[in-house]
């Protein structure tokens, strides 16, 4: 199922649980804008490319709208509208003051140079600089993009209306980043998942763990998870797959990432079909790459008991199905991956006070956040007899409504 087929589908069903008004439903649901652009860049060798970018701004009834940009191959105005729909929820679920957003430029970006991807993010940023702001869309790294990505578009903007640090999050520590924050979507996996796993008596520690993903958000749950003692015992990205039934040692792999741009080769790991990753033996699968990976090929085969999803819409509806009926328990995105954003509010409150704040209390503040947002989740799972999505997506909605509603339509 395409992403915004599998998020309408998950969102009308957190609404007829909710039992919301069919008219307040459409509103909800339409996104608030759709920003489509040409952007055209010399290339080193002289050459033209043209590309395609995206930013929908989906929703803004309780506050500015929040969202990353994206750079891949894949990026089309319908997975853009899907991520976009799901940050709305996500703030909400987090109880951050955001309405939602995404955006994202077809490109490749390791087909670029650095000064290639330079000129494309200062002419995307040029081409939406008027529709985003502070108080009205406040852009974040997301899937190839990263803190320079961040750098260059505060650049640009700040040609236009003056400097303007809080108008993105995840820059450089050295242009007013949190610290904590390149961490946080990984932190906040791990979390997610100790606040999951106590639920059923469990700990990290003593777990096996599986990632697919082994990039910012889930080289960071590997690293943190096996800190507290979990066994990451495969991982995979597009260089590869590995796996080691102790548990990979994952400072060495990390080094072994940085000094060969990818897992592939690591020396204390077999190789494995990169397609098997997520059916590998283990307790806690995490994807933490692209969307639609856990679908009906694969969802029969999974022996995971929980999934915790590091990615966005990383479960197509019919798996959801599917490993419902195997037991299986998913922590859903839109809830498990909250953590990036929740640090990226906390980089805006800063920048708007002007005032730094010691990564233990960044730490600290997103435990708080990530343990709040489980327990209203399983509220919500309470009140409605639904699973744990349908909680976050319920939880989110009725948030969203309620300030849509106390807003009202008066033109
Ligand atoms: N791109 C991240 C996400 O999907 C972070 C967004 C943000 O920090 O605004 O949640």
């Amino acid at each position: 199922m395409n992403a915004l087929a599998a998020t309408n589908r998950n969102f009308k069903l957190a609404s007829r649980l909710l039992g919301l008004d069919a008219k307040l439903e459409k509103s909800l649901l339409i996104p608030f804008r759709e920003i489509k652009v040409e952007c055209t860049i010399p290339k080193d060798d002289g050459t033209l490319a043209s590309f395609i970018g995206f930013r929908v701004q989906h929703d803004n009834s309780r506050g500015p709208m929040k969202g990353g940009i994206r750079y891949h191959p894949e990026v089309d105005p319908d997975e853009v509208n899907a991520l976009a729909q799901l940050m709305t929820w996500k703030t909400a679920v987090a109880n951050i003051p955001y309405g939602g957003a995404k955006g994202g430029i077809g490109c490749n970006p390791s087909d670029l140079s650095a000064s290639e991807l330079e000129r494309l993010t200062r002419v995307f940023t040029q081409r939406i600089h008027d529709l985003i702001g502070i108080h009205t869309d406040v852009p974040a790294p997301d899937m190839g993009t990263n803190s320079q990505t961040m750098a260059w578009i505060l650049d640009e903007y700040s040609k236009f209306h003056g400097h303007s640090p809080a108008v993105v999050t995840g820059k450089p520590i050295d242009l007013g980043g949190s610290l904590g924050r390149d961490a946080a979507t990984g932190r906040g996996v791990l979390f997610a998942t100790e606040a999951l796993l106590n639920e059923y008596g469990k700990t990290v520690s003593g777990q096996r763990f599986v990632i697919q993903g082994f990039g910012n958000v889930g080289s960071w749950a590997a690293r943190l998870i096996s800190e507290l003692g979990g066994k990451v015992v495969a991982v995979s990205d597009i260089t590869g797959a590995i796996k080691n039934k102790n548990g990979l040692d994952i400072d060495s792999l990390l080094k072994h990432v940085q000094e060969n741009r990818g897992v592939k080769g690591f020396h204390d790991a077999d190789a494995i079909d990169t397609n098997s990753i997520l059916v590998e033996d283990c307790d806690v699968l995490i994807p933490a790459a692209l969307g639609g990976v856990i679908n009906r090929d694969n969802a029969n085969e999974i022996k995971a008991k929980f999934i915790v999803e590091a990615a966005n819409h990383p479960t197509d509806p019919e798996a959801d199905e599917i490993l419902k009926k195997k037991g299986v328990v998913i922590l859903p995105d839109i809830y498990a991956n909250s953590g990036g954003v929740t640090v990226s509010y906390f980089e805006w409150v800063q920048n708007i006070q002007g005032f730094m704040w010691e990564e233990e209390r960044v730490n600290n503040e997103l435990k708080t956040y990530m343990t709040k947002g489980l327990k209203n989740v399983k509220e919500m799972c309470n009140t409605h007899n639904c699973d744990l999505r349908m909680g976050a997506f319920t939880l989110g909605l009725n948030r969203v409504a309620r300030a849509t509603v106390l807003r009202g339509w008066e033109a």
